[in-house]
């Protein structure tokens, strides 16, 4: 018999590890956007297209993993915030797919999980 979040005051403290989650995603964000915008200001110093210029192919690689990771933080964010509006719904730690409780051994691990963990297997 697996137990699920059923207390207030679980929901209180995931509710606290979500708004931390959401502080650190705020901070990358932060810290990648930054980066971006050096990458963007590097590029445009160079008056040769990425074509022939020799560095272009170094600078577009760079762009796109700092996109990428931007990307990843963003959906992270989206995540977080989806798992707070589900606490406030009365929602959270439950199935979406399913309807059965995910465990609180699993939320502690991944706050943001919507899927219980067999269903997590079966999408997979
Ligand atoms: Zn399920």
């Amino acid at each position: 018999m697996t137990t699920g979040v059923s207390t207030a005051a679980q929901l209180e403290r995931f509710r606290e590890l979500l708004l931390a989650e959401r502080r650190k995603a705020e901070e990358r964000l932060a810290e990648q956007s930054e980066g971006i915008t050096a990458v963007r200001a590097a590029r445009s110093d160079t008056s040769v297209d990425d074509e022939h210029d020799p560095d272009g192919p170094t600078m577009s690689q760079e762009w796109s993993q700092r996109t990428a990771v931007l990307h990843d933080v963003e959906h992270e964010l989206t995540d977080v915030d989806r798992a707070l509006a589900r606490i406030d719904e009365g929602t959270y730690g439950v199935c979406e797919r399913c309807g059965n409780k995910i465990t609180v051994a699993r939320l502690e691990a991944r706050p943001t999980a919507t899927l219980c963990i067999d269903c997590a297997r079966l999408v997979r």
